[in-house]
């Protein structure tokens, strides 16, 4: 098993009509890194900033934040490292910092939160910029963005932060900013926003929970989280179709990326990378290495027509058994 995850991750992941896609892990500890490194990534897709403050008892200081973001960055580099800035409210707490609310969900949370702390935001940003000193692969990406006045007010705050960092004598150029799609309202607006940022990925995690108005932790209705329901679908494809009208590249972050019938059908989509969990890496790879670009697309052309999630998933998954 070792000797064959070996030969893979040293292959191109490219289908047999020679289409490339870039695979990427999405991580939060060092470990993560570590096992991912071994299965292949080609960078850090989402690099979820609330771990590490997750196993602390209070805020990490910007040094602490630093030097874990120098090992996430130094890993990969120079691939690029996609950091996400602190997503803490509705399920990912922190011990030291109670949110009460009787909807956690549509409350405070993700970017609502540091942009109502911008001391919190910015001793992060600062940490991130000053821990890519020397490799320049930090790429800074926004959670649970609803609409785009909250982009421009952290865009200022970041242009702020490295400019502090400059001030202090430090020589960066200023990182990329991107923004996840993880609210139904940001599929509408994806135009305005991919506009004003240099790359999207898509949180479908947080996306399908919102479309379909189902907790994503429940198990009450858990039958009911559907990820190829024809709605999500049908966003997935216009978040693609969108960003590259507008000559901005798109990824996505969410599990749907690291399973199998997933995967082709972003890949028939049009997404120009897949960021997923590192145990899934190989089988994702060996996958797509097997399939063409165009059975894909004619696979997607086939599922975009259906209106049953249980029907989409079945006649998926008969087709990737077909091809073994
Ligand atoms: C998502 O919502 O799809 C996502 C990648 O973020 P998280 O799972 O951390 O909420
Ligand atoms: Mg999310």
């Amino acid at each position: 098993l070792v000797r064959g995850l070996e030969e893979l991750r040293d292959k191109p992941c490219k289908t047999l009509d020679g289409h490339r896609m870039p695979l990427y892990v999405n991580t939060g500890l060092i470990t993560d890194v570590v096992r991912s490194l071994n299965h292949g990534a080609e960078g850090i897709g989402l690099y979820r900033t609330e771990v590490p403050f997750m196993i602390n008892e209070r805020f990490p200081s910007e040094q602490e934040q630093r030097a874990y973001y120098r090992e996430q960055l130094e890993a990969f580099a120079p691939a690029d490292v996609t950091m996400r800035t602190l997503d803490i409210g509705g399920d990912k707490a922190l011990s030291y910092f109670p949110i009460v609310e009787e909807n956690p969900f549509l409350g405070w949370r993700g970017i609502r939160v540091t942009l109502d702390h911008p001391e919190i935001f910015l001793v992060q940003i600062r940490a991130m910029i000053k821990a890519s000193e020397g490799l320049d692969n930090l790429r800074i990406m926004l959670p649970m963005v609803s609409n785009v006045s909250e982009i421009e007010e952290a865009q200022h705050l970041i242009y702020r932060a490295w400019h502090e960092v400059r001030g202090e004598g430090y020589k960066l150029a200023m990182p990329q900013v991107g923004v996840m799609i993880e609210i139904p309202a940001a599929v509408y607006q994806i135009r305005e926003i991919a506009s004003r940022v240099d790359f999207i990925s898509v949180g479908s995690n947080d996306l399908t929970q919102y479309l379909l108005a189902v907790d994503r932790n429940n198990p009450r209705v858990a039958s009911l989280y559907h990820s190829y329901h024809p709605a999500v679908l049908e966003a997935l494809c216009q978040v693609a179709q969108d960003c590259h009208d507008v000559g901005k590249p798109v990824s996505i972050c969410g599990e749907l990326a690291g399973d199998p019938g997933g995967a082709i059908l972003l890949m028939a989509m049009g997404y120009d990378a897949l960021s997923m969990n590192a145990a899934n890496l190989p089988k994702i790879k060996s996958i797509i290495r097997g399939v063409d670009l165009e059975m894909a697309r004619q696979l997607l052309a086939e599922v975009l027509t259906m209106d049953s999630p249980h029907v989409i998933r079945s006649c998926v998954e008969l087709r990737l058994r077909n091809l073994g």
